[in-house]
């Protein structure tokens, strides 16, 4: 089974990037080893959380929205990355092969699996992130059918800025697939006014 799209990294950036990917349809799974910066946070400064939330709780709260969304949660951690024949393959450390058509890398701080793979990495200019990927515009990588985004696509080190950043970068990677920018809005049946 080859998934439309694999997520490495599920902290706010990953999780953000699979509820777009999931509502939109695409078979999507996030691999996350359970390491997400967020951990030792208290989160004061995120639209919509005005009493502040624990840095745990907000991380699973995300992973319930993805998996809501329709995205596969693995816990594990990737070990290798290969991509040949458009397709690009994941090795893990339990032992699995995970093939997607689109992979999108949202690794925090973590830059080594995409170097090991080849991959552009230049210096990062937030504070603590000495590496971040190369990225188009789009969020695309150097290697094709790989994109990153949040911390490690070289963002500001805030859970709203890196959320936004794995949206943006999700639904780029959905538009190029379907050929059409990608929308996904919901409505009230009865809108006031
Ligand atoms: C002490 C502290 C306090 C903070 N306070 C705030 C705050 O008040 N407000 C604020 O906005 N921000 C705060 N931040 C920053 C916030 O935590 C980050 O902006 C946010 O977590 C970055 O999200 P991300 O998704 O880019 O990376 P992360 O949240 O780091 O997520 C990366 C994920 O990738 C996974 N991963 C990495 N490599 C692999 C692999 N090979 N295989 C599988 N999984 C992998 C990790 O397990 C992790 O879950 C704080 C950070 C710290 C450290």
């Amino acid at each position: 089974m080859v998934y439309d799209l694999v997520i490495v990294g599920g902290g706010p950036a990953g999780a953000s990037a699979a509820i777009f990917a999931g509502r939109a349809g695409l078979r999507t799974a996030v691999v996350d080893d359970g390491t997400s910066m967020a951990l030792k946070a208290v989160v004061n400064n995120h639209l919509g959380l005005p009493d502040g939330v624990d840095g745990p709780d907000f991380l699973a709260l995300g992973r319930r929205h993805a998996v809501t969304a329709g995205a596969e949660w693995i816990e594990t951690q990737t070990t290798s990355l290969a991509v040949a024949d458009d397709v690009v393959t994941l090795g893990t450390a339990d032992g699995q092969a995970l093939q997607a058509r689109d992979v999108l890398l949202t690794q925090g701080t973590n830059t080594a699996l995409a170097e090991e793979a080849g991959i552009t990495v230049e210096a990062g200019r937030e504070p603590w992130i000495k590496s971040v990927m190369t990225v188009d515009a789009e969020g695309r990588t150097s290697a094709p059918n790989v994109w990153a985004a949040g911390t490690v696509g070289g963002t500001s080190v805030h859970t709203i800025i890196v959320a936004g950043d794995g949206a943006r970068v999700a639904v780029n990677l959905i538009s190029a697939r379907r050929g059409a920018r990608h929308v996904d809005h919901d409505k009230l049946d009865d809108p006031v006014g």
